[in-house]
């Protein structure tokens, strides 16, 4: 082991004595009282020196050689450390994913700089229904973020109002969306039907997947999580994230509105048959609403806890203040009976 203080976070002498590691709250440790051979030990942990080096620094500058090992009993829970030795030297293509890593490593406090972490993405695969702006932007993230597979399930051909920064390109237009974000896609096969394949999880866009209500109903009997996804009008909505037989699904939230307005369902009904002829898709909003889908999609996947279980995060112009509903499953449903 070649202990490393992370290289993620700064780090500051606030005196003599006193070293601040970090800077966010969430993140930040303060380490005081440290003695002069502490200070000497903990500087020289820069991802060159192993274990005995250190030890025997410490016994130089006056020190026990256990001061290495205090030292990293505070240092590791803390996240402060990273192992060098454990992280693959930065040549080649990992290095593009190497800010994800880290990041991924700052979460979980690991000592191989979010390599686990990242590999374990890479062993999931995701099926996008609906690859509009906020679909095919959500798609190219989720890629970047390390899923290994990421299948895009629309066949729709790319017109010019699909296309967006970090989305389809403009020489995407008039050919299938699959195909337009296959080149992006490590390892995403363009589909050759229209039949979702087995998979880890899906995002759907409801607003430009036409047969969402299909799919919803659908992966909710087959056990696989979804993400609902949109942007109606100026408002963009992530969630809810549906865990079936957990968390509140699609019909839970239709069946809960129908409970406040009983004329939901026809409104429903109508407005999936006579959608806007002009739809509203503001570049940055659908940019925002893609971070933050895919953002809770890998977080889930990760293992945390996010927002948009049994509940949605909605955003709208020109405020943007993300504001959070809380929806719990409906008694009537029976998605989470037993
Ligand atoms: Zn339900």
């Amino acid at each position: 082991m070649r202990p490393q203080l992370h290289p993620s976070l700064s780090s500051a002498w606030r005196d003599p004595s006193t070293v601040q590691i970090g800077a966010t709250t969430g993140q930040s440790h303060v380490f005081g009282g440290l003695s002069p051979v502490e200070g000497a030990v903990l500087r020289a942990m820069d991802g060159n020196n192993d274990l005995c080096t250190l030890r025997d620094l410490a016994t130089t500058a006056g020190g026990s050689p256990d001061t290495v090992d205090r030292l990293l009993e505070l240092l590791i829970p803390a996240g402060a450390i990273v192992d060098r030795d454990a992280i693959p030297d930065d040549d080649g293509p990992l290095r593009q994913s190497l800010p994800d890593r880290v990041s991924l490593s700052l979460l979980d406090r690991s000592l191989d700089g979010g390599g686990t972490a990242f590999a374990r993405r890479g062993q999931r695969r995701i099926t996008i229904h609906g690859a509009g702006r906020v679909g095919a932007s959500v798609a190219r993230l989720l890629d970047a973020g390390g899923i290994g597979d990421v299948h895009v399930d629309d066949q729709e051909l790319v017109t010019h109002a699909d296309v967006s920064p970090g989305g389809h390109p403009a020489d995407g237009v008039g050919i299938a969306r699959d195909r337009s974000l296959h080149r992006f896609l490590d390892d995403g096969p363009a589909a050759q039907d229209s039949t979702p394949p087995e998979t880890d999880f899906a995002v759907i866009d409801s607003a430009v997947c036409a047969e969402h209500p299909h799919h919803t109903g659908a992966y909710v009997r087959a056990g696989v999580a979804h993400l609902l996804v949109k942007v109606t009008e100026v408002t963009g909505i992530v969630g809810p994230l549906v865990v079936p037989g957990e968390s509140a699904c699609v019909r839970c939230l239709d069946l809960h509105r129908t409970d406040r307005d009983h004329a939901w369902p026809m409104m429903l009904d109508q407005a999936g048959r006579y959608p806007p002829e002009m739809p509203a898709c503001d570049a940055s909003l659908s940019a925002a609403v893609a971070g933050l889908a895919a953002g809770q999609v890998l977080a889930y996947l990760d293992g945390y806890d996010v927002s948009a279980l049994n509940g949605t995060i909605e955003l709208e112009l020109p405020y943007g203040l993300p504001r959070r509903r809380s929806w719990q499953p409906h008694p009537d449903c029976g998605c989470t009976w037993q």
